[in-house]
């Protein structure tokens, strides 16, 4: 791990909230439009990440070319590990459907 892996780390650590009752781990850090969790790459990383993907990659794992982190629990906010899982878009889309959270159509896009 770069020492850049590591500061992102440890930031990413310090925002990441205690569980609440469904187990859910809030993002105690900004938020972006959508509702899901941003922090900033840092220093010559000059993007912004979602939080809950830098989670995943931490603490779970690398994240497959194409793949996205959907959030079991259906919590934007939430950081734990546990709830995410690296899922096709797709497949991300139709448990998105199943759980009311998006409409086939007027749907944002994420
Ligand atoms: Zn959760």
């Amino acid at each position: 791990m770069t020492g850049h892996w590591e500061t992102l780390r440890v930031r990413t650590a310090t925002k990441i909230g205690e569980a609440d009752e469904n187990g859910c781990m809030p993002w105690l850090g900004a938020l972006d439009g959508t509702g899901y969790g941003m922090i900033a790459a840092g220093p010559g990383w000059p993007t912004t990440l979602r939080a809950h993907r830098i989670s995943y990659e931490l603490f779970v794992g690398p994240i497959d070319q194409g793949m996205v982190v959907d959030h079991t629990c259906g919590n934007r906010r939430c950081c734990n590990p546990e709830h995410l899982q690296a899922v096709t878009s797709a497949e991300n889309q139709r448990r998105a459907y199943a759980r009311g959270e998006r409409r086939p159509r007027g749907a944002r896009r994420a």
